[in-house]
């Protein structure tokens, strides 16, 4: 029988199991194991070759199917958006009643709509853990990448309250501030925040790379300037297409403002008018303090 201690905070929950062991599960598992040495991280993934490097690195315990997720206490879904949406009703219909599946998928407005009314909705917390790298896959797992960032939890009110205590305590120890909001407001601000930033480092290096492909000594000039502004561009586009494609109305706005944005720049170069241009940029200096302290 665990303590009342250690119920308190979380340790009870002995049977894990990460679907999906890539860069956000393996890095789940790595953190939440150090915290609570005595749970069994359990693995499913696609392919049985990204469980095996999982073992190898030692982010899993065991390997797991679909068909154990009934003895889970927790199950932590770390895989594509649409791959989850499509196994999501699935996982509740097998999960036990004292079990808990939470996602860590990038939007949440139809990850939420397709359990609204599912009988164990109750049995599920929907949330984004805002941390991560361009890597992607098991080898790209490390230890430590969500201390300090913040977990959004979406609908925590139709998640049955001892379950939501469990699971939010996990993450608190690990290092992670909790902030709630509704599924359509995450995806809303979360287009211009993220899935912008990722668009535009996407068409960056394909400008780049397009101008540039036949001269290859032009990358020997490309300083750090270019390479933290197009890091994103590295990153899967079999997780962010997905991503898109669910959040595509919000993205299409955001889109919008962004080539507003970039028309008007070119139109004050056209004109000459450098003191405009100045004082664009002047005024989006700000952005240094309101990023102080959060990166
Ligand atoms: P990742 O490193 O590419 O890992 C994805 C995992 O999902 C792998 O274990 C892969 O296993 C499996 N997978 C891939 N396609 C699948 C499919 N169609 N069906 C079932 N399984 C599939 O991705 P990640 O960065 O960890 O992202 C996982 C989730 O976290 C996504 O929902 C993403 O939106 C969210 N997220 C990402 C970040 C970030 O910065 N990367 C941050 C916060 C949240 P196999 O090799 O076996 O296919």
């Amino acid at each position: 029988m665990p303590s009342f201690l250690e119920v308190r905070r979380g340790f009870c929950m002995k049977n894990i199991y990460a679907i999906g062991v890539g860069l956000i599960g393996g890095s789940l598992a790595i953190d939440i194991k150090t915290h609570n040495p005595d749970v069994v991280i359990h693995g499913i993934s696609r392919k049985d070759a990204t469980l095996n490097t999982a073992l190898a690195l030692g982010l899993i315990d065991k390997k797991a199917t679909l068909d154990d997720i009934e003895h889970a206490d927790l199950v932590i879904v770390s895989i594509p958006v649409d791959a989850t949406v499509k196994l999501l009703p699935t996982l509740l219909d097998k999960v036990s009643d004292d079990g808990l599946v939470v996602d860590a998928g990038s939007t949440k407005a139809a990850i939420c709509k397709v359990v609204e009314n599912h009988p164990k909705r109750r049995n599920f917390l929907a949330m984004h853990p805002i941390a991560g790298t361009e890597h992607s896959g098991p080898t790209a797992a490390i230890a430590g990448l969500f201390k300090g960032k913040t977990n959004i939890v979406c609908e925590v009110e139709k998640t049955t309250f001892k379950l939501q205590e469990k699971a939010l305590q996990l993450f608190t120890d690990i290092g992670m501030r909790i902030r709630y909001m509704n599924p359509e407001e995450h995806d809303r601000h979360i287009a211009y925040v993220s899935h912008l930033s990722h668009i535009s480092a996407f068409m960056l290096g394909k400008t780049v790379i397009d101008k540039e492909k036949n001269e290859r000594d032009i990358f020997d000039m490309a300083g750090s300037g270019f390479a933290s502004t197009v890091r994103l561009a590295k990153s899967s586009p079999e997780m962010w297409t997905p991503i898109f494609k669910q959040n595509k109305s919000n993205v299409i706005e955001t889109l919008e403002e962004y080539i507003n944005n970039l028309t008007r720049f070119k139109a004050l170069m056209q004109d000459d008018d450098f003191e405009a241009i100045f004082d664009e940029m002047k005024n989006t200096n700000h952005i240094k303090d309101i990023l102080n302290g959060i990166i």
